[in-house]
């Protein structure tokens, strides 16, 4: 299969050219990229893509004005409940056996898969949290 014309960038959110000067400096942002590897978000070890994907996770499954706080990525983050109810909810409406995009599903699934992975210790929990 032929390199794709663009591609899905995960630190902007949008599609780039894969050619164009931006496409090629985000290229390791490729949410396909990262997703088809069997190390699970291989690419986001780096500690900047790291803020950058459990950024872009919250926006893809709808959550607005969590705080991210490295390297625990901690406070204010929805309960785990929050975040699968919502992934459910999404990978329901996206999926390709029921006429879905197949572009948004896999971004689903990319999203929760990087939420479950970088969720802080419990202590950090929103609902413990003394403040
Ligand atoms: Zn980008």
């Amino acid at each position: 299969m032929a390199a794709p014309d663009t591609y899905f960038c995960y630190a902007c959110l949008r599609r780039h050219q894969t050619a164009s000067v931006t496409g090629r400096g985000h290229r390791r942002f490729d949410i396909d990229a990262d997703a088809s590897t069997s190390a699970v978000q291989a690419h986001i070890r780096e500690f900047d893509l790291q803020t950058k994907g459990v950024d872009a996770a919250f926006r893809i499954l709808g959550f607005r004005g969590v705080e991210i706080h490295p390297p625990r990525f901690g406070r204010g983050w929805p309960p785990r409940e929050e975040v699968e109810r919502r992934y459910r909810k999404l990978v329901k409406r996206h999926h390709p056996d029921a006429g879905g995009d197949p572009e948004a599903f896999r971004r689903v699934q990319w999203a929760v898969e990087v939420l479950r992975r970088y969720r802080p210790p419990e202590e950090y929990r929103a609902d413990r949290d003394p403040r």
